[in-house]
């Protein structure tokens, strides 16, 4: 280690299971030293999450719904309460009704659009507002994206709307919030097969797809999601802000499917 997050308070918001990716940023956060708080989202999560924070010496501050505004306040308290500040911020959440995350875009609901854009989208915007008060010496801020944002991807549907959307917000954030030195990036990660991912009709096929097509030729980790998240949140990446980053093998460099790619 060489201690590029020693000093530094961060929040992690998403942690679901041991594969999930905000685990994976976690884990390099604490290799670097780094403190941690860490929410869940419901007891069921908390039997998860509890064990997975003894491992990296972090703090569960609690339950956390997006949905639920209370829920926020409460987590937010208790990191003042722990800490008095907070130098970085992740937020790797997102949601959308899995029969939606099928079959074609165009028959999406207006109530899975909205709850969609609320949590996959709005809440990053909502988990700002409440972390800029307490990075009184600036600070970095982090949210997931994909690819479906900017290509139509099989399935992918109105989570990709929804993560253009997020995106864009990355850069209202990064404006709104440079005046106070508070950074606001993303990772686009590659695809990775976890729990939310799960969701989404041929995730298998996606996966085989990516690992023939991109330059590296294979699909990426969570570890090496979060060895990238090190650069955004750290004081190496402190004149970066606004940035949608991939961390995908290469895969959004690439127009058309290699010529010597197997069939799947
Ligand atoms: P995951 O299932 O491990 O994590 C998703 C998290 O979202 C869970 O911890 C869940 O509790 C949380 N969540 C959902 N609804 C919530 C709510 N209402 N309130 C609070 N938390 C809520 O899956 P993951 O793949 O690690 O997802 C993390 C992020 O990475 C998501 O934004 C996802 O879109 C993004 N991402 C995933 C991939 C992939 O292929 N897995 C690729 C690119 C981006």
């Amino acid at each position: 280690s060489r201690g590029l997050m020693a000093g530094k308070r961060g929040l992690i918001m998403g942690i679901a299971n041991n594969r999930s990716i905000a685990w994976g940023i976690a884990k390099a956060c604490a290799s670097e030293g780094a403190s941690l708080a860490l929410t869940y989202q419901g007891e069921a999560l908390k039997k998860r999450v509890d064990p997975l924070s003894q491992e990296l010496g972090a703090t569960v501050v609690g339950h956390c719904d997006v949905t639920d505004e209370a829920s926020l306040d409460a987590v937010f308290e208790e990191c003042r309460k722990l800490w008095g500040g907070l130098d970085f911020l992740v937020h790797a959440i997102a949601f959308s009704d899995k029969e939606q995350l099928d079959g074609r875009y165009v028959d999406t609901t207006a109530d899975n659009f909205n709850k969609t854009m609320f949590i996959s989208c709005y809440s990053f915007t909502s988990i700002a507002q409440r972390a800029e008060k307490l990075m009184g010496d600036g600070g970095s801020m982090l949210t997931l994206t994909y690819y479906g944002a900017e290509k139509v991807m099989p399935h992918y549907n109105v989570m990709g709307v929804a993560k253009a959307a997020l995106e864009a917000s990355v850069r209202y954030l990064a404006v709104d919030l440079g005046a106070r030195n508070i950074r606001v990036n993303a990772l686009s990660a590659g695809p990775i097969k976890t729990l939310a991912a799960s969701g989404i009709g041929d995730f298998r096929y996606i996966l085989k797809w990516n690992e023939y097509n991109a330059p590296l030729k294979r699909t990426v980790t969570i570890d090496e999601v979060g060895q990238s998240a090190l650069y955004l949140l750290s004081d190496m990446g402190r004149a970066v802000t606004g940035e949608v980053h991939h961390v995908d093998s290469g895969y959004h460099v690439v127009g058309m499917k290699s010529v010597d790619a197997p069939d799947i």
